[in-house]
């Protein structure tokens, strides 16, 4: 093949060489971002369908019917699954926050229609995931967060009720929060939402193909009669590739609302369910390819898999001194916050404890403490999501979870009064220039070539330190120039 400047076996050796610097996808070391079935014959029938669609464009379902026939039965396979009833329509997006932004453009657009004027407003608890902040940002709400419960993360249904309001267009709620894994209270907020003519959202990106299988829980799903939308990503517990998740709306006039079609311009009409136009329709064969192999039988059975591995893991870490779980989770996920209810030099500081265990080759999540609106502050904690993987290295990740802890016991958590004293002059953290928020992270450390330090907890403090928006300005520059042409 002359023409190929670079051989393709060397183009590839390449690739696996950068591939080998990557967070191992596979194996359960990493309990965030990936979901890892443990089946290496479904990855493998996922690659097989992606390679058999990888020519097609998913932007045109009549020219490319395949599209059409692999989508109407996801979506029949999910809806089923959140027992919606024939009213309940959908599209398959390219991820949850794809979901998440249609479901709020079309409520905005409802909203609207309805006779809304001004400023929409999106009502959520703190714990509603940050998709929601994009799709305020974006398509230009108000975002109004209710705080929620400071030591379990749980959300008064009452104390959001109080806040709907005829601005308010759609109120969204999770099942669970990806934060604290909280299941919201969905029928009771629904039937306030209901009752006010208000949309409502339940956002079950993460939980909305697992906690079918999970046993008894209060109602969640569309046998709630005020949900109008609901998401679910197939690319976490649907176990499929990145690129695909489910919107899902209750009443076809609704739902029509999220769709844009022109035929003012002189090419082809343009009818778009979702945001893009031209698309792959990789992610939707290799969903469609999973969902049919595994059905119901095979979800559930993967779904019993992570229930074990939680409640497992809930037990361990449940027993480490030092250390508490947030709330009561509901699925596969997780949060750990440091035990207050013990002695300073008994406490376990969870962002030390998830770099320890980083050390030992597990990559838990850290997440940032926060302020709420009424003056409350959630804790900062470390995240883990558990996958059908997890089962089969419990013992291995069990006993480095306990070690970490007891490694780190007694050393408290970086100060972020300390931290601020330790950094360079932020002069007054104004709008910043890229080069001068290149410098400020020169400064601390962190303009190198991207690749974070091996201690996590300092530059959480840090985040936690700084006011948000020169926070989100410097993370902002970090990202830019990893990917700056150079
Ligand atoms: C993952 C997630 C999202 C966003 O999904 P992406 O697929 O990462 O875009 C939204 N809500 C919840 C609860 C999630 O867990």
């Amino acid at each position: 093949m002359n023409q190929f400047q670079t051989p393709p076996e060397e183009i590839l050796a390449r690739l696996q060489q950068l591939r080998n610097a990557d967070a191992p996808t596979h194996g359960g070391h990493v309990l965030s971002y990936v979901y890892d079935s443990g089946l290496a014959e479904i990855d493998e029938l996922a690659a097989s369908a992606i390679r058999m669609v990888q020519p097609v464009n998913g932007l045109d379902p009549t020219t490319f019917s395949s599209v059409a026939v692999m989508e109407h039965e996801v979506l029949g396979f999910v809806r089923s699954l959140l027992h919606g009833d024939t009213e309940v329509v959908g599209s398959v997006t390219t991820g949850g926050t794809e979901s998440c932004l249609l479901a709020v453009k079309t409520a905005r657009d409802n909203w609207r229609a309805r006779g809304g004027t001004g400023r929409p407003r999106l009502l959520a608890p703190t714990t509603v995931h940050a998709a929601f902040h994009k799709a305020a940002h974006y398509l230009d709400l108000e975002l109004d967060l209710v705080p929620v419960d400071p030591t379990t993360g749980t959300l008064d249904a009452a104390a959001l009720a109080a806040r709907m309001a005829p601005e308010v267009a759609l109120v969204v709620v999770s099942a669970p929060s990806y934060p604290f894994a909280a299941l919201d209270p969905v029928a009771e907020v629904a039937a306030e939402a209901l009752a006010r003519g208000i949309d409502c959202h339940v956002d079950a990106c993460i939980g909305g193909l697992v906690l079918p299988f999970w046993g008894t829980l209060p109602d969640w799903d569309f046998r709630v009669a005020g949900v109008t939308s609901m998401s679910a990503d197939l690319h976490k517990f649907g176990y499929a590739p990145k690129g695909a998740s489910v919107l899902l709306q209750r009443g076809r006039d609704r739902q029509r609302t999220q769709y844009f079609a022109t035929t003012q311009w002189p090419g082809y009409p343009v009818v778009n369910p979702t945001m893009l136009g031209s698309k792959s329709a990789g992610a939707l064969a290799a969903s469609w390819a999973i969902v049919e192999a595994l059905g119901e039988p095979g979800f559930a059975k993967l779904a019993r898999s992570c229930a074990l591995s939680t409640l497992a893991l809930i037990e361990v870490i449940g027993d480490i001194e030092g250390l508490r779980i947030v709330g009561t989770p509901v699925g596969p996920l997780l949060a750990v916050a440091t035990d207050e209810s013990v002695p300073a030099e008994r406490r376990v500081d969870p962002h030390h404890w998830a770099d320890q265990v980083r050390g030992a080759g597990w990559l838990l999540q850290l997440q940032p403490g926060l302020a709420q609106s009424d003056g409350t502050h959630l804790p900062h904690t470390t995240h883990l999501t558990i996958t059908p993987v997890t089962e089969s290295v419990l013992a291995d990740l069990s006993a480095a979870l306990v070690g970490a802890a007891d490694a780190v016991r007694g050393i408290p958590a970086v100060s972020p009064a300390e931290v601020l004293a330790s950094l360079p002059d932020l002069g007054g953290g104004g709008a910043l220039d890229s080069t001068s928020a290149f410098e400020l992270l020169t400064a601390l450390g962190l303009g190198g070539d991207g690749v974070l330090p091996d201690r996590m907890a300092p530059l959480l403090a840090i985040m936690e330190a700084l006011p948000a928006p020169l926070t989100e300005r410097l993370l902002t520059e970090l990202l830019a120039r990893l990917v700056e042409p150079r």
